[in-house]
């Protein structure tokens, strides 16, 4: 059965929003260098070092939080998730209007919302999923495509 729980109503993939994959990243890599150095020699001497190595060290095992899909992420009031529910379609990608008016407007800020949700439908949701997961690893995220700069 496929495990939707990383792909949001509206066709994101939750794998590619900045916390989830890159940040993770970064804050390995730089725990990773800071141990190359040997922080652990003269960091303590650093005020909030403490904290600082416990921080890095949930940064860096960060997962994204299960979609919008499970309300725990994303608007409370999501028109476009109250519609996919109703009309009961795993993703919009999948309903006879789509793209309707709300998903060419959130495509005007992801601006390949609307090609990966064709994508979607032409391999399949397995297939995408493991698509998205190709492009996780290479460190792809949306906000590199975005017009704005919030993650
Ligand atoms: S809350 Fe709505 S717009 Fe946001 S990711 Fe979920 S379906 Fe898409
Ligand atoms: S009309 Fe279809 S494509 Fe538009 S928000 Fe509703 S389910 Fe999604």
């Amino acid at each position: 059965m496929t495990d939707l729980r990383h792909v949001t109503y509206c066709g994101l993939y939750c794998g590619l929003c900045l916390n989830g994959c890159r940040i993770p990243r970064r804050a390995a890599e730089l725990r990773d260098l800071l141990g190359k150095v040997h922080i652990e020699e003269w960091g303590p001497n650093l005020p909030g070092y403490e904290g600082f190595r416990g921080f890095l060290d949930e940064l860096a095992r960060f997962e994204p939080r299960a979609s919008c899909r499970e309300q725990s992420c994303g608007v409370e009031t999501c028109a476009i998730r109250t519609c996919a529910k109703e009309k009961k379609v795993d993703a919009c990608p999948f309903c006879a209007d789509y793209p309707c008016e709300r998903i060419r407007t959130l495509a005007k800020r992801y601006v390949m919302l609307i090609g990966d949700g064709e994508r979607m439908c032409a391999v399949g949701l397995d297939a995408w999923i493991r698509e998205q997961e190709v492009r996780k690893a290479r460190g792809f995220a949306y906000v590199d495509v975005r017009y704005d700069t919030t993650p």
